[in-house]
């Protein structure tokens, strides 16, 4: 059988019947390379715990400094405190200057993308949502 190479190599249902175990191997060790080891995960849980935990604390001082609206879509009451750089790209996680009043749906949603980015996708999304105070905020 013809080793096949390309979209469907390497998969086991794949239609064509050119399942090859090397190359499904071969994928397999790269997902593997890829994950994170037990004591990184570890490491990774214990750092967002302490982020959150000092997200917790600053909460109600972001609120004071900003207001309580989301920064993003300002609309929604704000529940969470969000990291303008996010903290996986170094971020201070507990300067006020690098914290604004979020709701949690787009704390959630935004992840670690940029907040102009995130915006351009809640435009494109709700087109006809305008902004309560200026989005740019
Ligand atoms: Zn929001």
């Amino acid at each position: 059988m013809p080793v096949k190479r390309g979209p469907g190599a390497g998969l086991r249902n794949d239609p064509v019947g050119s399942y090859d175990p090397a190359i499904a191997a071969e994928m397999a060790r790269q997902r593997a390379a890829k994950r994170r080891t037990p004591e990184q995960a570890a490491e990774l849980r214990a750092k967002r715990l302490q982020w959150s935990r000092i997200a917790g604390r600053m909460k109600p001082r972001v609120f004071e400094m900003y207001g309580t609206l989301c920064w993003l879509c300002q609309r929604a009451e704000a529940t969470t405190a969000d990291h303008v750089t996010p903290l996986s790209k170094g971020g201070s996680v507990d300067d006020l200057v690098n914290l604004r009043p979020c709701c949690a749906s787009c704390n959630y949603a935004r992840g670690d993308r940029d907040p102009e980015e995130f915006r351009a996708t809640l435009r494109a999304k709700f087109p006809k949502v305008k902004p309560s105070r200026n989005w740019f905020g």
